[in-house]
C-alpha cells in the first residue's frame, strides 16, 4: 500500500504509464548496462491532491 507523500492519502496504485511517442513507452534501465531493461514503471495517483508517484513493482533485477 502506498500513501501520498504530500497529504498521506491512500494512493491508487498499479496504473500504467503511457507516453505517446510513436508508441514508445517509458523504460527503466540499469545504469551502465545500456539496453538492459529492468522493468516498466508503474504509477500511483493520489485521488486527493493529484500527486503522481512512479515506482517499480519488481525490484529483483535492480538488486542483483
Ligand atoms: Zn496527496
Amino acid at each position: 500500500m502506498r500513501t501520498c507523500l504530500r497529504c498521506n492519502t491512500m494512493m491508487i496504485e498499479d496504473l500504467d504509464v503511457k507516453v505517446d511517442m510513436q508508441g514508445y513507452g517509458i523504460k527503466i534501465t540499469k545504469k551502465g548496462v545500456f539496453g538492459d531493461t529492468v522493468k516498466k514503471p508503474k504509477v500511483a495517483v493520489c485521488p486527493q491532491c493529484g500527486e503522481i508517484s512512479f515506482y517499480i513493482g519488481d525490484l529483483d533485477k535492480l538488486k542483483g
